[in-house]
């Protein structure tokens, strides 16, 4: 079994629950406050892990307390954090969240040091690295250095997956260099300009990307499970039916789990369903990372 090795976000998300969200220049007293460890790349490299994986998280935090205790997070989920660079000159990641009533959010980020990870820290973190192992990225740090690791990954041989969230574009000459590539609706729908919604808009998707040069593509229809393209056939892969909750990282937890599945060297139907498993378990669960599941619950 390959490494993991997941390059990406560690933040730490405040949340305020709140009776409404306030308008600009307002003040509004809310209600229960929480803390809780997020970002993709870590909500990621979590999800791998419990699952099984045998994963190494680069990142960046700053010399803080935040910092300080996302690491100790990671390790707590066995994940290997010499990689994790320190950065004197910034904070951590966070992310500001106030929820109303009726689940509807404001969400400011600010990145600090996830922004700051650079080309030549990635490179560094990926000396010992080579075929057999499986890179895992997403776009909370910046696209410069996500498309210098993917040239690099593609120079040694080691296959990468790409969740492209948040959403953004990406240069055509990324795909070719891309095993699997990851996109939910909406990412889907804007690197396409088609809008995705369910099983054909994702096949019209899919094709347009599979023609861009990437390997596969799976795309992600929440409750409807997941559209697999190889550059040939497609298939819709149901998810489970399940009482959802709160879907918050359902997206890490199957890009997670695909990573694992992969790594293990399972074919892609089969890791997709893996994924698809692991992704419906965490939806009936409060919480990002707190709802991400163990190997032996599937
Ligand atoms: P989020 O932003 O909420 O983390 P996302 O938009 O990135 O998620 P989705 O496509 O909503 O990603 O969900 C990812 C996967 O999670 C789906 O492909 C599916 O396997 C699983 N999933 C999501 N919602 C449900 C649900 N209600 N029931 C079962 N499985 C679900």
């Amino acid at each position: 079994m390959g490494k993991i090795i997941v390059i990406g976000s560690s933040n730490t998300d405040m949340v305020v629950k709140t009776g409404r969200l306030p308008a600009p220049g307002e003040t509004v007293i809310g209600g229960e406050f929480l803390m809780n460890p997020g970002g993709k790349g870590a909500n990621q490299a979590v999800a791998a892990a419990r699952l099984g994986g045998d994963v190494r998280f680069v990142a960046k935090v700053g010399n803080d307390l935040f910092g300080k205790q996302a690491v100790q997070g990671f390790r707590r989920d066995g994940i290997d954090t010499s990689p994790i660079f320190t950065d004197p000159q910034a904070a951590s990641g966070v992310a500001l969240i106030s929820v109303d009533e009726k689940g509807e959010n404001c969400i400011v980020v600010a990145p600090g040091a996830n922004a700051r990870l650079t080309a030549e820290e990635v490179s560094q973190a990926l000396e010992n690295a080579g075929a057999g192992d499986t890179v895992l990225i997403q776009l909370e740090i910046p696209l410069g250095t996500v498309e210098a690791a993917v040239r690099l990954c593609a120079k040694k041989g080691i296959g990468v997956i790409l969740n492209p969230a948040p959403a953004q574009p990406l240069p055509d000459d990324l795909f070719p260099r891309l095993a699997i590539l990851v996109p939910n609706e909406t990412e889907a729908g804007l690197l396409t300009g088609i809008p995705v919604t369910d099983a054909a808009t994702a096949e019209a998707a899919a094709r347009q990307l599979a023609a861009k040069g990437v390997g596969h593509v799976v795309i992600t229809l929440g409750a409807k499970g997941a559209y697999s393209f190889d550059g040939q056939q497609g298939q819709l892969i149901e998810a489970p039916h399940v009482h959802a909750v709160d879907t918050t990282a359902a997206g890490d937890c199957f890009s997670g789990a695909l990573a694992v599945a992969v790594s293990e060297g399972q074919d892609l139907p089969a890791a997709i369903d893996f994924a698809c498993r692991a992704a419906a378990l965490s939806v009936t669960r409060m919480g990002a990372q707190a709802s991400l599941p163990y190997r032996k619950e599937l």
